[in-house]
């Protein structure tokens, strides 16, 4: 076996174990249990053979962003059995595609893109898993749907056949400072307490990513979605 191969292997083999220790610990000090917190390996920007890399150290669970690269991916691993979650923006041409072939979709922030993703979604398979997007603060992310416009959506959802409702999904502005990620982070909580309040049935947070996976283990995160402290870092553009 190549070295370089083998040394490429363990650098996968040691991230995914310094960031499931990460989650333990973020978990544990925020008096949490760490199976509470799942994680998705975001592979964007990486080879079905980094990602096979990582099922191999017992990954299952993968996220990708585009459907153009992650439709190659899929069919190549498709012998193993690799949970899909699509996180990137939903644009409404790629509906079908995300509803045929992922398991999740994290990011539906508008009722047209969920119509679709219902009416695409086939019927041999299970629910397709939504979670909602919030757009926290209005410079993080162009995508989501802005805080009050979610439980319309949800409603919206809830009334579609083929889709799961499961939580809410945001990427907050990045920022250093742990206080400011934390109260980010808080934000997308209590509009999921509000949503709940309001009789609507949720059990997910998807938030937190490699550079604030502890402060959004803090504030309740149920799934992390990792990409650069597994994978290494992505080449720009
Ligand atoms: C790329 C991406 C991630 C992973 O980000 P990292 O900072 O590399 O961990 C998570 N969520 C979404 C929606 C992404 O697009």
């Amino acid at each position: 076996m190549p070295l370089q191969h083998a040394k490429i292997m363990s650098t996968i083999a040691a991230n995914l174990q310094a960031v499931r220790e990460r989650i333990a610990r973020g978990a544990l000090a925020a008096g949490r249990a760490p199976v509470e917190i799942a994680l998705v390996a975001v592979s964007k920007g990486f080879a079905a053979g980094k990602i096979a890399e990582a099922y191999a150290c017992g990954q299952r669970v993968f996220g990708e962003s585009y459907v153009q690269e992650a439709l190659p991916k899929i069919r190549v691993l498709a012998h193993l059995p690799i949970e899909w979650h699509f996180v990137g923006p939903i644009q409404s041409n790629k509906t079908r595609a995300i509803a045929e072939h992922f398991a999740w979709a994290h990011s539906v922030d508008r009722m047209k893109i969920a119509e679709r993703l219902a009416a695409a979604r086939p019927v041999a398979l299970p629910p397709l898993q939504v979670c909602i997007q919030l757009n926290l603060g209005a410079e993080g992310t162009k995508s989501g749907v802005a805080p009050g416009a979610e439980l319309e959506l949800a409603q919206c959802v809830l009334a579609l056949p083929r889709l799961a409702l499961r939580g809410l999904m945001a990427i907050p502005r990045p920022t250093p400072e742990a206080r400011l990620q934390r109260a980010q982070f808080a934000g997308l909580r209590e509009i999921k307490e509000r949503l709940v309040n309001a009789g609507v049935t949720l059990d997910t947070l998807s938030m937190g990513m490699s550079d604030d996976l502890e402060a959004a283990i803090a504030e309740g995160a149920t799934i992390v979605r990792v990409g650069t402290a597994i994978f290494g870092p992505r080449r720009a553009g």
